[in-house]
């Protein structure tokens, strides 16, 4: 339903939670983030409003780049295991969805025979578990969020991190919403420009088969077969 990701020298919780709240009007049963410290991710996520997140993230939770979901339950209960972010089963991945994946249950009959143990009931996991097992043969996260995506069908906006890569976002969209903030020395990622206006009024809209890299020094875009993108940033004038 919504997402929100930063990168960047500030640590990510706050302005994921204050990012989260900006998209409540769109109705939602769960929420959660990850951020990531030192190499390994840190995730919260809790059925409820992302005030009772915010109560569960402790005052001190480290990690300059992370990942924020608001849940709308399209597959499997509202609870704190279906919440998003989902992870691999390494905990190397964690990825947000917006979306639905029509070959879901095929992706992961096809997973669990290869020995992946899921958690939840989302769709939404295979696409951790997916990029999970793709990332430890790709030289860049963005080549295994591209690749694992070739496999999948449906709608999706999603934002990909890597603990083994702190330094990066991956977002990709089809069907659903992503616009990138520009920042001074920090990007931001949402599924809607009311996450990011408090911070940034520079935006980029991604188009659907686009994927994105950003890191606190600016941003990539490609297209589904990897050839670079070149787009031009626009200001946001309205109020939020
Ligand atoms: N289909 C996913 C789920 O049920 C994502 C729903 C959403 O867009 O919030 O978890």
């Amino acid at each position: 339903c919504g997402i929100v990701a930063y990168v960047g020298p500030k640590d990510a919780a706050p302005i994921l939670l204050e990012g989260l709240q900006r998209l409540e009007y769109r109705g939602y049963d769960s929420a959660g983030l990850a951020v990531v410290t030192g190499k390994s991710l840190k995730t919260r996520k809790v059925k409820g409003r992302v005030a009772d997140l915010a109560d569960v993230v402790p005052a001190r939770f480290k990690g300059t780049i992370g990942i924020g979901h608001t849940r709308w339950a399209t597959h499997g209960v509202p609870s704190d295991v279906n919440a998003h972010p989902h992870l691999d089963q390494e905990q190397r991945v964690a990825v947000v969805h917006n979306g639905i994946i029509e070959n879901a249950d095929e992706l992961r009959r096809r997973l669990e025979a290869e020995g992946v143990a899921f958690e939840s009931e989302t769709d939404s996991e295979v696409l951790s578990q997916l990029i999970g097992r793709t990332v430890q043969d790709t030289e860049t996260l963005e080549e295994a969020v591209r690749r694992a995506l070739k496999s999948v069908v449906g709608t999706y906006g999603i934002a990909v991190l890597d603990a083994q890569r702190p330094g990066e976002v991956v977002v990709a969209r089809n069907g659903s919403p992503i616009v990138l903030g520009i920042g001074e020395k920090e990007m931001f990622a949402a599924s809607d420009v009311a996450a990011l206006i408090r911070y940034t009024r520079q935006v980029v809209h991604l188009e659907d088969g686009e994927l994105a890299v950003i890191t606190s020094d600016g941003f990539h875009t490609f297209t589904s077969d990897a050839r670079e993108t070149a787009k031009e940033p626009f200001t946001v004038d309205w109020d939020a």
